[in-house]
């Protein structure tokens, strides 16, 4: 079996995409009802100990990146504390079995990180549940794609900010107090903050919004010991695309714009959130590292 390690064409290492990829369930979707279903590396990630005895929070745990993340994170030997959203439950129930196939702890704290509470219920929860909080993964997002400016909703402006910018505010106030020097928080952009879809102007500006707070943070907790990367993703295959993340007459071409000449999988996100997260990286804070397929980012 093929792991992250095989030498392969990356043009053709997973499929394009074509008219099965036109789907749509309602938010927050779940990845299992998906075809394809998304790879999240739960065959191919293969661990190498990088991450052996670490105490990790992965939000979006349940599907998509942060399922690939949480999965790679248990394979490198970390402990995971999974946030996501209750209706995920039967996506989250896999992620947690594959963990503990690892021999590795999973802590499952379902809720909804437009709770100011809750995001500190979560720290919380990690502290007491794995004795401290070594890697902060943020990687839960809401995409919906409105057209017309005129159609795009305070309620809804406000959910994607509440979601996408004060979800990761929160869980960082809440986190840093109990990082150790070594630990670090890696945050989720996308392509969208450089070059943002029409249609996604509430999204794409989190996006830039998150880039910008982490270049912040970075420097702010750097002479704690605490490193702040990013993590800016292109087209991946997840459930955020087919719950209105994108309109699905697109969706048979999606990822057909990257120079690679298809959607990524989650899987090939995995290394990223690895190395951010690792002792690899002890001389890198404050960076984006974008994986999106070959896209030109400033
Ligand atoms: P996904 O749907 O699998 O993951 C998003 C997760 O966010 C959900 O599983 C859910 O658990 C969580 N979430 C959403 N609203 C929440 C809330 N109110 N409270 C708690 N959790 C909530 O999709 P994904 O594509 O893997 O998304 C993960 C991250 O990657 C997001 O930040 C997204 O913006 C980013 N991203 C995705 C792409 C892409 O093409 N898929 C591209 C760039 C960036
Ligand atoms: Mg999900």
């Amino acid at each position: 079996m093929a792991d992250q390690y095989t030498m392969q064409d990356p043009t053709k290492q997973f499929t394009k995409a074509g008219p099965e990829f036109k789907q749509q369930q309602p938010e927050p979707g779940l990845q299992t009802k998906m075809t394809p279903v998304p790879d999240c590396g739960e065959e191919s990630y293969r661990g190498t100990g990088r991450l052996q005895g670490r105490k990790a929070i992965v939000t979006g745990a349940d599907s998509g990146i942060g399922r690939a993340a949480a999965i790679a994170y248990a394979r490198e030997g970390a402990d995971v504390v999974l946030a996501y959203l209750p209706e995920e439950e039967d996506d989250a129930r896999e992620v947690v079995k594959l963990i503990e196939a690892e021999g590795r702890k999973a802590v499952a704290v379902p809720g909804d990180l437009k709770d100011e509470q809750y995001c500190i219920e979560l720290v919380e929860t990690a502290v007491r549940e794995l004795g401290g909080i070594d890697i902060l993964a943020n990687v839960a997002g809401k995409q919906q794609y409105v057209e017309d400016i005129a159609d795009l909703t305070t309620e809804q402006f406000d959910h994607t900010f509440k979601t996408n910018v004060y979800g990761l505010f929160w869980v960082c106030k809440a986190a840093i107090p109990h990082m150790k020097p070594g630990s670090s928080i890696v945050n989720t952009s996308s392509i969208q903050a450089y070059s943002p879809s029409e249609i996604l102007l509430d999204y794409a500006t989190t996006k830039s919004a998150i880039n910008t707070f982490s270049k912040a943070l970075a420097q702010q907790v750097a002479p704690k010991g605490i490193r702040v990367n990013v993590v800016a993703p292109g087209p991946i295959w997840t459930p955020l695309q087919i719950v209105g993340g994108q309109p699905a007459d697109v969706l048979p071409e999606f990822g057909e714009q990257t120079p690679l000449g298809r959607p990524g999988q989650p899987v090939e996100m995995a290394s990223a959130y690895v190395y951010l997260a690792s002792q690899e990286s002890s001389y890198v804070s404050g960076e984006t590292l974008n994986a999106n397929g070959g896209m030109p980012t400033p």
